[in-house]
Order: C-alpha cells, then sequence, then structure tokens
C-alpha cells in the first residue's frame, strides 16, 4: 500500500468531547470517523485491524468446535416478549415498525433469534451437543455512549450459544468456551483477568467477565495480591471479620447533633472516625421495610442486597414512607425498630459502642451494641469490598481494587431461555426436556480500543504486532533524491513479494512528519531510508515498542525484516 493514496488523513489533535486515549488515537490515526453518538465508521487502516481480531476469534472458536452461522441484525419482536425481554430491555434496545405495523427490533443480542432455530430443527438427545456462533453488529441504545468503540451504540460482537442435554455437558461447553476466550485474548496482546461476575437476581448462575485492566475502564473489580480469586466489585466479597472485639460495652447515651444528617457531618462534629458509626439505610423489598446496617467507612451494595432480597424488588425509601413509619431521615439507628427486618453486614459484628441514629431529629446515640440496643433479624454480606480487605479465598491475600474494560462475557443460562420459548429436546428416555443452554460474548470492536488503551505511548499507538493494520512502513526520507526513492521502492517491492504486509510512505512530504505518522499509527517496524544510511550502504530499521534501532546492509534489509518482525512484541 502507498501512503499517498491510503485513505488515511491523520490528524494533530483529537476533535473536541473525546477523553478516552483510545478514542483519541483512533480518531487521530484515521481508523475511524464518527457518524454519530456510538457510531462509527472503520476507515480502511481501522478495517484491517478489525478484521485481524475478526480472525483471531474465528480461528479459536472454530478450533474449540463452534460453528460459524450469521443471523439478521433485524429480529421480531414474539420470541423478545415471549422471554420478557421486549419490555427488560426497555429503551436501551432499538425499536421500528415495519410497513405492515409489525414491530421489529434491531438485535442487541441473539438468544430469541438462535433457540427457535435449534428447537425446530433438532429434537433428539442424540443431536446434542452444538455450538453456534456469529461475528454480527449488534445495536444497543446505551444511555451513555462513551469513549468511542468501548461502548458504542452500534458494535461488533462475537455471540456464541450452546446447548446441551444435561448440565455436565454444559459445564463442558462453557470449559471449552472460557479456554478459547483465554486464548484469544493472549493472541490479542490483552492483558486480561478472568473475574466472577455478578450472577444477576437468577441466583446459581455461573458467569465469568474477561477484565482488561486499563485506566477508562467502566467495570472496578478486585483480585487477590497472593492468590488467583478475582471478581467484579459487584459480586466480590471478603473474609468476614473476626468480632466482636474486646473492648468494654458503653451504656447506650443520647447526644445532640444539630442539623448532624450524614456520616462526615456526625463524624466531624463528635470527632469520631467513620469506621465506629453505623450506617442504617432504609429500603422497601416487597410489602416490608428493611434497615440495612454498615460501618459508617462502607457502601451497600445494592446488587447483594437485592440478591439477598430476591424475589422481592428493592427500592429506596421516600419522605412520605419515612413519615408514614415515623422515622427521621438522616437520624435513623436500629434500636427499637418495630415491624422492619434488620439486616446486618458481618462487618457489624466485628464492632462495638457505635454512634447511630437515635430516631430522634438532632440527635445520635453513642455506644450502641448488638442484641444489648438492637437486634439483628439477618447477618448478610451486603457491603461494597474495599482495596485493602482480607482476600475470602486464601489467607495470606490483600484485595486490590482496579478499572477494567469488559471485552468478553461468558454465562452458563441453563434453561433461562429454552424454558420461556420451549424448545425442547426428547431424551434417553423419550421424555421431554428443555436445552441446557451457554452464551458466550465478546466485544470485537472494543477489543480494538481496549488494546490501543493498553498499548499507546504519547507519540500514539503501539500494536501489537497481530492486530497492526500493517506490518511495517519503509520511509523514505529525502523524496528529492533518486537512489533514496530507488532504494525504498526496491526494498518495499521485495517485501511485498515476501508477502510482508507494509506500507511505503511515499508521500512529498518532510521526514518529520512521517515519523510522526509512524509513531501515531503505531506499525511494529518503520524502515527508515535516508542519504546519510545510504551512503554508508544501510538501512535502519527501528522498532516502535521499545524505540530499538538496527542498522542493515541494503542488500540485506528485506531479507531480516521476518527476523526483526518475529523479535517484535
Ligand atoms: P457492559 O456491562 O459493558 O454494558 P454487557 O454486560 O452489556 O457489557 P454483554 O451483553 O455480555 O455485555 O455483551 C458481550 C460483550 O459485548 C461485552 O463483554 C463487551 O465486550 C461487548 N459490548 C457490550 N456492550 C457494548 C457496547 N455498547 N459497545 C461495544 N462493545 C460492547
Ligand atoms: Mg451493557
Amino acid at each position: 500500500m502507498r501512503a499517498s493514496q491510503l485513505f488515511a488523513r491523520t490528524l494533530r489533535d483529537a476533535p473536541a468531547g473525546e477523553e478516552a486515549p483510545s478514542a483519541q488515537l483512533l480518531l487521530r490515526g484515521a481508523f475511524v470517523r464518527k457518524v454519530m453518538a456510538g457510531v462509527y465508521t472503520f476507515l480502511p487502516l481501522g478495517l484491517r485491524v478489525l478484521r485481524k481480531v475478526e480472525g483471531i476469534v474465528r480461528e479459536e472458536m472454530d478450533a474449540a468446535g463452534a460453528q460459524e452461522c450469521l443471523m439478521p441484525g433485524m429480529v421480531p419482536s414474539e420470541p423478545w416478549k415471549a422471554t420478557g425481554r421486549w419490555q427488560a430491555y426497555g429503551e436501551d434496545m432499538f425499536k421500528l415498525t415495519d410497513r405492515a405495523g409489525r414491530e421489529i427490533g434491531l438485535g442487541p443480542t441473539h438468544e430469541e433469534v438462535i433457540t427457535p432455530i435449534v428447537d425446530a430443527d433438532f429434537s433428539s438427545y442424540r443431536d446434542l451437543p452444538v455450538n453456534l456462533y456469529q461475528i454480527q453488529w449488534k445495536y444497543r441504545d446505551e444511555p451513555r455512549p462513551r469513549s468511542g468503540l468501548i461502548r458504542g451504540r452500534e458494535f461488533l460482537m462475537k455471540d456464541a450459544y450452546s446447548f446441551d442435554k444435561d448440565a455436565d455437558g454444559l459445564r463442558e461447553a462453557y470449559r471449552k468456551m472460557v479456554e478459547a476466550y483465554r486464548r484469544i485474548f493472549e493472541r490479542c496482546g490483552l492483558d486480561f483477568r478472568v473475574v466472577e461476575a455478578d450472577p444477576g437476581l437468577i441466583g446459581g448462575d455461573v458467569n465469568h467477565e474477561f477484565m482488561a485492566p486499563a485506566d477508562i475502564g467502566e467495570d472496578l473489580f478486585v483480585h487477590c495480591t497472593a492468590c488467583d480469586y478475582a471478581a467484579n466489585v459487584q459480586a466480590a466479597s471478603s473474609r468476614a471479620p473476626e468480632g466482636p472485639p474486646d473492648e468494654d460495652l458503653q451504656p447506650m447515651n443520647v447526644v445532640e447533633t444539630p442539623g448532624r444528617a450524614t456520616i462526615e457531618a456526625v463524624s466531624e462534629f463528635l470527632e469520631i472516625p467513620p469506621e465506629r458509626m453505623l450506617k442504617c439505610l432504609l429500603y422497601r423489598a416487597g410489602d416490608g421495610l428493611v434497615a440495612v446496617l454498615v460501618p459508617g467507612d462502607r457502601e451497600v451494595n445494592e446488587g447483594k442486597l437485592a440478591r439477598a432480597l430476591a424475589p422481592s424488588a428493592v427500592e429506596m425509601l421516600t419522605d412520605e414512607d419515612f413519615r408514614r413509619a415515623g422515622l427521621v431521615r438522616g437520624f435513623v439507628g436500629p434500636q427499637g425498630l418495630e415491624g422492619v427486618t434488620v439486616i446486618a453486614d458481618p462487618h457489624v459484628r466485628a464492632g462495638a459502642n457505635w454512634v447511630t441514629g437515635a430516631n430522634k431529629e438532632d440527635h445520635h446515640a453513642t455506644g450502641v451494641n448488638v442484641d444489648r440496643d438492637f437486634r439483628v433479624d439477618r447477618w448478610e454480606d451486603v457491603s461494597t469490598v474495599q482495596d485493602g480487605d482480607p482476600c475470602p479465598r486464601c489467607d495470606e491475600g490483600t484485595l486490590r481494587v482496579g478499572r477494567a474494560i469488559e471485552v468478553g462475557h461468558t454465562f452458563q443460562l441453563g434453561t433461562r431461555y429454552s424454558e420461556p420459548l420451549r424448545a425442547r429436546f426428547l431424551d434417553e428416555d423419550g421424555k421431554e426436556r428443555e436445552f441446557l443452554m451457554g452464551c458466550y460474548g465478546i466485544g470485537v470492536s472494543r477489543i480494538v480500543a481496549a488494546v490501543v488503551e493498553q498499548h499507546h505511548d504519547d507519540a500514539g499507538i503501539v500494536w501489537p504486532k497481530a492486530l497492526a493494520p500493517f506490518d511495517a512502513v519503509v520511509i523514505p526520507t529525502n523524496m528529492d533524491q533518486e537512489d533514496v526513492i530507488r532504494t525504498a521502492e526496491a526494498l518495499y517491492g521485495e517485501l511485498r513479494d515476501r508477502g510482508t504486509e507494509v506500507v511505503i510512505d511515499d508521500r512529498e512530504v518532510g521526514a518529520g512528519v512521517k515519523f510522526a505518522d509512524a509513531e501515531l499509527i503505531g506499525f511494529p517496524l518503520a524502515l527508515v531510508v535516508g542519504s546519510r544510511g545510504l551512503a554508508s550502504g544501510v538501512v535502519e530499521a527501528k522498532f516502535r515498542a521499545t524505540g530499538d534501532r538496527r542498522d542493515l546492509p541494503v542488500g540485506e534489509a528485506a531479507e531480516a525484516v521476518p527476523g526483526l518482525l518475529a523479535e517484535a512484541p
């Protein structure tokens, strides 16, 4: 490819409003152009990278025994209504109406399309197992499309669906997918962690997220410093502290705290650290009221709370609810709460002589103790893990919290879709059974951005070789010197003949511009042909990742390139 013909106008500055480094660099390097919020065009350079990710994904999915198919972007509403997701997705799903007035959706994922097809074509346990996948554009009207390709409204996903006759089969299908995912992310050059994900409200579901650590990541995950425990903060727990503490119980006392209704304000006013305060939050769960207790320096994790209280839906109390229950917002404590279920986090067991609301405007109670002054109806892990907490799995480790981008998600669904869609087969005994399903997603276009987040420097992108749009760029530095142009063209021709993916920067621009663009675009190897080098018979090879330079004798340069590329990361 000739840079003079390549449709790739690099930009000196990123367009306004793009904050993620990957969004800035992919725009500046002419990989993508923004069409509207969350919707991008892949230009020639970007498409080459996207195709490479796709290629890796396809190879590993095929090797794991999955079969590729292609489902439509447009989906009928009926099966979505049957599973309840037409409602549940709500505004996140793009919906349209055809000329006959039929409701149609743009697929945000495809369980509702593949399940009826497998159901129609497979009727016996002898047909199973099968795993079908596609690489297809997905549509989601994300409330906050941001960070370029990381959260798009149209994005490329690889989604796979496994169908098995029993739980062992599903576990095996799942294991194979997790292994394939590990290889995919490794080959893409991503640093990643496999983390336990939020199991959602349907308890018992096994699912894992594949997280690529990055500062701009929207997901928080914890990992242990000593063992391989890793989990999304939404799902993570820490080792419950021992308790009660070795501390003399003080008598309960009510003190005035005028106008101080928050943990910080009371902590400052009474000069006691937040961890000695008892946070008492009130929720409505179904028909009842629930008080949730955590130490003042901890947060209630609403995902964990929702799971603890499922199937009741959990909501915060309104002012009206407070009034009706005779409670004073900002001054609630667990003492003497009647008709309210009191749930306490295990961390509460490790404390004594708490300071908490006195259930009276402008007053708090000190020296409040569990059992003596208030009862706990249920002990439940409902607090969010914090950096520095002890690992729940091993004895030595400490948990660290980090940010990451979710690049893949694997899910053992069981009969979550086969049941509402009545997708069944006949088992060995001639009995009808629902398919046991798994689903497995990878954000193909998101990987492009995640890799840039992990592999860039001030000058631009540093593509891992496996994803680079081209392996090498040949840069003639003096366009007015015939021997420079002749040598560069010869090298370019020879590299192409040898099958190297190479660009020659034959533009009539200064060497500085060419160097800057080569670094911005991120070719793993630059081959610089200049008059000074030629005077001593050499071409200079420069590695993008390390900046290392090497002089190659002109006659041997093309031959040396495959070896140099093998050294590049
Ligand atoms: P997120 O929590 O980031 O919204 P999700 O849980 O909704 O992701 P899944 O439905 O599991 O994602 O989709 C599978 C994969 O598709 C995700 O792991 C992610 O890599 C990718 N993906 C999801 N939403 C987007 C998006 N809006 N833009 C780009 N990629 C996405
Ligand atoms: Mg999402």
